[in-house]
């Protein structure tokens, strides 16, 4: 059993730091009728951290892989990447409108548009409403992303992964109604602390940890894991959150996405790549939670810098005074060789789960949740958003559920049209 102490008395009130901004592809169909581009300019790009105080995904729309395409055509196994969606059951979900919600204030913002919290008119109860321009997820490329983040998230359930109750359009939007997960961001926490004390990172990892595992069980690959993504409970667990990556994937994939800290050196090197990403990037993860900063963290906006030291690997690493078996665990997550790399190998996530950093973890109860929490968010009642940063509203509510043409409207199919026109 892991064994930490309330670590909530101990964090300070700074918050610095910036998100990492992911960096959606374009669609992954789509991708493969582009002309090859020279991987010189492939990350060249000011734009995928045009924003210095985010970390957000790449895209390449901006960023093509096309190099690719030609050697895409020619490998085996091609159609094993279109989803495999029957591997995964799909629940019923709920039927929902914007009617039924009253729009509060906004929780996060994204490229595509931004996620609310919301109040039931019914139970009265409080979710958060992602909500996806489709004409923007539409030309950024990202409407297969978008479908796959609907269906996965709609397949899983899992207590340290986000439930999606419903999904909704009108003419203009998108809808994805979740639960609200009060707690705000592991990375506002992170960044606050500057960084974990070792049994508070190994909390997280662990977690996290049975969330990817979970994920793969039902080959579904992540591909965005990082501290932004990972929400606070009310109990202080995690729920990982933003599926606008995750898709169903039983063998490899090659599209250039997530967020450049994070990225697997295969994906970088335009490699066709699997599920083992994920397993790289929760070695990232553990090293920026005892770290406070990613390993091959580059102050240049540029991510070239930052490709060419994930390429070259962890001897290149300048090693804080970690506890040695993290130091240990994290090599072998951040193996450049997949077929070396732990979560990938034999024993699959099982060699992680016994890695003797995690010895005195109780796999079971931590599943169930009976392990307690290092941090209590501290939430003084139902709806309290103030985890959250403020964002300026931009009277965006004001526009959703407006009459308006919709040349949109057979692209997202599982989007029901709820009918809330007047
Ligand atoms: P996403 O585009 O899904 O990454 O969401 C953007 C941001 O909105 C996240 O980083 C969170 O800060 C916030 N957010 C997303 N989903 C939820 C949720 N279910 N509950 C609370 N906040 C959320």
């Amino acid at each position: 059993m892991i064994s930490i102490k309330r670590m909530a008395g101990k964090f300070g009130s700074h918050l610095g730091g910036h998100h990492h901004k992911a960096i959606p592809e374009e669609h992954e169909e789509q991708e493969k009728q582009l002309p090859p581009t020279p991987v010189s300019t492939h990350y060249s790009s000011s734009s995928i951290t045009s924003s210095s105080d985010y970390r957000g995904s790449i895209s390449t729309a901006r960023t093509s892989v096309s190099a690719w395409s030609g050697k895409r055509e020619s490998m085996p196994g091609v159609e094993e990447e279109k989803p495999v969606i029957q591997r995964v059951n799909k629940r019923p979900k709920g039927t929902y409108r914007l009617s039924d919600f009253i729009i509060q204030r906004t929780l996060g913002t994204g490229s595509f548009g931004r996620v609310h919290l919301v109040r039931s008119k019914h139970n009265l109860r409080f979710y958060a409403i992602k909500v996806l321009n489709k004409e923007k997820v539409v030309k950024t490329k990202q409407v297969e992303h978008t479908n796959n983040e609907q269906q996965m998230l709609a397949a899983v359930q899992h207590p340290f992964i986000i439930n999606l109750w419903g999904t909704f359009q009108d003419s203009t939007n998108l809808y994805m109604v979740m639960d609200f997960v009060p707690g705000g961001e592991l990375f506002t926490l992170l960044r606050r602390s500057n960084r974990f004390p070792d049994p508070v990172a190994k909390f997280y990892a662990a977690e996290v940890a049975l969330a990817l595992n979970h994920l793969h069980s039902l080959d579904i690959i992540y591909r965005d894991l990082k501290p932004e993504n990972i929400l606070l409970n009310m109990d202080g667990h995690i729920k990982v959150a933003d599926f606008g990556f995750a898709k169903s994937c039983t063998t490899t994939t090659w599209t250039l996405c997530g967020t450049p800290d994070y990225l697997a050196p295969e994906i970088v090197s335009q490699q066709r790549y699997n599920k083992s990403v994920d397993w790289y990037a929760l070695g990232v993860l553990i090293f920026e939670m005892l770290s406070g900063l990613p390993p091959y963290h580059h102050p240049d906006p540029n991510p070239v810098l930052l490709y060419e030291r994930i390429i070259r690997g962890p001897a290149y690493i300048k090693w804080p005074a970690f506890n040695g078996l993290a130091t240990d665990l994290i090599l072998k997550l951040m193996e450049s060789d997949p077929s070396k790399r732990y979560g990938n190998m034999r024993h699959g996530a099982g060699d992680v789960f016994a890695h003797p950093w995690f010895r005195e973890v109780d796999w079971d109860r931590l599943a169930a949740r009976e392990i307690t929490a290092p941090y209590l968010p501290k939430i003084s009642g139902d709806g309290d958003a103030s985890a959250f940063d403020q964002y300026p509203e931009d009277n965006a509510a004001a526009q959703y559920g407006l009459p308006g043409p919709d040349p949109y409207g057979s692209v997202f199919p599982d989007f029901d049209y709820a009918g809330d026109l007047p």
